[in-house]
């Protein structure tokens, strides 16, 4: 069952006649009226959500198009042909001006407002932060500090701080 609302293509973007609702599997599915043969799936986009720690700690950012006072990791779209691991190496120069490496996965999560299927990495950073015109803050929280919050990429955050906490020895060991 679908949980997301029907795919938004009013007209065919290939023959621009009007498109029909259609449930295939259980989903709604958009397919062109004057059967041209396309259908939009309404798939998940692929956003790449990357927790960037520098010595200093996980880079957080303010987005220019958010309310004051709320932080994130940084996130990309996939481009054409590219790996996740690539964006989220591509995402920190652009977004935070740092060179990247040892992209690890995290793990996969769903931002069900915008059908997203976020995919998580760590990667290790270093360098002058540089943001660019997507960003206009940033705070960088020492990992001991760092707590998710209840989004996709919170959960990110928080699945990654608890493997941190895992791989640490407990102190009556
Ligand atoms: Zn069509």
């Amino acid at each position: 069952m679908s949980h997301f609302s029907v795919p938004s293509y009013e007209y065919c973007p290939n023959c621009g006649a009007k498109t029909r609702s259609k449930l295939m599997d259980e989903h709604a599915v958009k397919v062109c009226a004057a059967d041209c043969g396309f259908a939009h799936f309404n798939n998940p986009t692929p956003v790449v959500a990357v927790i960037v720690e520098t010595p200093e700690g996980v880079v957080l950012a303010h987005n220019v198009g958010w309310p004051g006072g709320i932080f994130s990791i940084i996130t990309g779209y996939v481009d054409p042909y590219e790996l996740p691991e690539q964006t989220a190496i591509r995402e920190t120069k652009e977004e935070l001006g740092l060179s990247a490496y040892d992209a690890t996965f995290v793990g996969h999560y769903m931002f069900g407002p915008k059908n997203q299927l976020i995919i998580a990495y760590a990667v290790k950073a270093h360098g002058p932060i540089k943001m660019n015109h997507e960003l206009d803050e940033y705070k960088v929280i020492p990992v001991h500090k760092l707590k998710g919050w209840k989004t996709a990429t919170g959960e990110a955050v928080t699945d990654w701080v608890n493997t941190l906490g895992a791989l640490m020895p407990k102190p009556n060991e």
